[in-house]
């Protein structure tokens, strides 16, 4: 039996287990993986033998399913995803009863990407009124208002992605719209930026703004003007991200079915309209064996959780409660999971192998292209099993391969589930070796030193009361001289790492993946405009599909905080 952290005892006590009406919790950890494994093996004609599969696939927490599977499987309200696409039209009923369903979504615990980029610019006119519009950002600002107030009585914080074209003609202010702190908190943004695009500022030419309702040309500008500006807006506040739509749609699998023109919040997975999708991650700490002492990567284990997981997303799109009959149709149709990893950070440091170093990069290629190659095995034989998705025929796939599912893996943030697991955060490197951890709704700001850290180091007998003062007052052992190099190397923090190496993590793991991959590219404060410039432009020379950076301490509100700062 696992035994959880005090952290993750605290956040399933407070979001997770199932609570009588006046706030006392009614269930173990143990019982809520019991009712999941339940209902999400309700669909199977060997139902008590797959319940005691996923049973024993989740309390052994090998691997967990994004969270509105695990807060509300075999309860009322059965919605199961985390990640939604929906579409807005130039027209007020589109941009509210999207914003309903927004609402609805939200209060589920799902997560819901928006691209703004068919509704006419600010002041451009309003036939039935004669007025004059608001544009994209006014209506940014509402979503983000109603955000704000369904979280209050929602499961979770909704989460937002906003995206618009590069060719809008309020893109401007939309690369400005989240300058100041506070602005827009609810959503993640992103610009829509084509090939075209990155040609017109390499070749330093003019970029045309078309209004999407007139289809004329509104204003003509210099490409390499609008670059900088975002570039110089990501360096100060950390948004906009970018999303590069021609690779994204180089590999969308289903191109009958429509362009994809957005992903989820955190970008791990581009969608079409209505789609959604659910996630799951493999928690890779646990995919590891000791052979004469030395941690090897247990590729047996690891191919059967995959194949056990792969079946466990399916039968939740076979289960799941879903809110609108548009999303039920398009999500049945293409039946696509999310199928990544948490844990990537503690596997390198249990092995040895430095983050920032060619052995990791060639270590994730080696691992996620068995991780698709396993899920791609396992989503062909339920395809045997239970039929292929419906829209196969007229899929890329279908000259390759029989599956039951269009997509199969995507890298998510796991931002909560790892901290269930008690591990590192998806393929993120450790943030910092101690941190500030800023309460989640509400709760106190606790100080805390990283765990297996703090383990590994007692067990080399490196710990001391000076070791411990410099990493509570820095966050890092790279200063410490009495610590060896070796030991230095490993327990590289997300800020020590060359941004070089982090930009490597993404595209090895997006090699092999046909979703997307949430990665930040985390920099420390003195890192400079130039950097951010290079960063973003390697990226889509790397053919990433979308990129963000984060500069410490550029963002108003930030979860976890070195506590020098403090
Ligand atoms: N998400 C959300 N609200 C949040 C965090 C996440 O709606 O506060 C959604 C969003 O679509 C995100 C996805 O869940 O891209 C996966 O995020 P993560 O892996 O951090 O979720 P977890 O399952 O760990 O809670």
């Amino acid at each position: 039996m696992c035994i959880f952290s005090n952290n993750a005892i605290q956040i399933l006590e407070e979001r997770y287990l199932l609570k009588r009406k006046d706030g006392s919790v009614i269930e173990t950890p143990q019982a809520l993986f019991k009712r999941v494994a339940k209902f999400v093996s309700s669909n199977e004609e060997k139902k008590s033998f797959y319940e005691a599969q996923f049973y024993e696939l989740l309390s052994s927490l090998k691997f967990l399913p994004n969270s509105p599977t695990l807060m509300n499987a075999g309860c009322k309200n059965g919605q199961l995803s985390a990640c939604f696409v929906l579409p807005i039209e130039d027209s007020l009923e589109s941009i509210f009863t999207t914003l309903k369903n927004t609402a609805f979504i939200h209060q589920s615990g799902g997560g819901t990407g928006f691209n703004f980029s068919k509704l006419r610019p600010k002041d451009d006119w309003v036939i039935s009124t004669s007025g004059t519009s608001s544009g994209p950002i006014a209506f940014m600002k509402i979503y983000d208002a109603a955000t704000e107030q369904v979280k209050q009585g929602g499961k979770r914080r909704g989460a937002n992605m906003g995206i618009l074209n590069i060719d809008h003609p309020d893109i401007i202010d939309f690369i400005r719209s989240k300058s100041s702190k506070k602005a827009i908190e609810n959503f993640n943004i992103s610009v829509g930026i084509t090939d075209v695009f990155m040609n017109a500022v390499i070749h330093n030419l003019n970029w045309q703004l078309v209004n999407p309702r007139t289809k004329k040309v509104e204003q003509t500008v210099s490409a390499k003007a609008i670059w900088k500006l975002i570039i110089k807006e990501a360096w100060s506040s950390g948004d906009p991200g970018l999303i590069f739509l021609d690779t994204i749609n180089k590999s969308n699998p289903t191109p009958k079915e429509g362009t994809m023109s957005c992903t989820n919040p955190c970008g791990e997975v581009p969608l079409l309209d209505y789609e959604s999708c659910n996630l799951g991650s493999i928690n890779l700490s646990k995919m590891l064996k000791l052979h004469n002492d030395i941690y090897i990567i247990d590729w047996k284990t690891l191919a059967e959780t995959i194949l056990l997981s792969i079946r466990f997303l399916d039968n939740i799109i076979s289960v799941n409660h879903y809110l609108l009959p548009e999303i039920k149709a398009i999500t049945s149709a293409n039946r696509k999971i999310g199928l990544g990893v948490m844990g990537w950070a503690e596997l390198l440091i249990l092995l040895k192998i430095p983050y920032g170093s060619e052995d990791a990069i060639q270590l994730a290629e080696k691992l996620m292209s068995f991780i698709k190659k396993e899920s791609y095995k396992a989503s062909e034989k339920l395809s045997i099993e239970r039929g292929t998705f419906t829209n196969w025929k007229g899929s890329l796939h279908y000259s390759h391969q029989k599956l039951r599912n269009a997509t199969c893996n995507s890298i998510a943030p796991t931002g909560t589930i790892s901290v269930i697991a008690n591990t590192s955060y998806s393929i993120e490197p450790l943030f910092a070796l101690a941190y500030n951890r800023v309460g989640i709704l509400g709760r106190k700001t606790q100080t805390e030193i990283n765990a297996f850290f703090l383990q590994k180091m007692k067990a080399m007998n490196l710990w001391s009361n000076e070791v411990e003062s410099e990493v509570i007052k820095t966050g890092s052992i790279q200063h410490i001289t009495s610590i060896p190099k070796s030991i230095k190397s490993i327990f590289q923090t997300s800020l020590d790492i060359p941004w070089v190496y982090h930009l490597k993590h993404q595209k090895a793991f997006q090699n092999h993946t046909d979703n997307a991959v949430s990665k930040t590219i985390n920099l420390p404060e003195t890192a400079t405009i130039q950097e951010v410039s290079d960063i973003y432009m390697t990226a889509w020379n790397l053919s990433l599909k979308g990129i963000t950076i984060y500069r410490y301490g550029s963002k108003g509100h930030q979860v976890l905080q070195k506590c020098s700062l403090n």
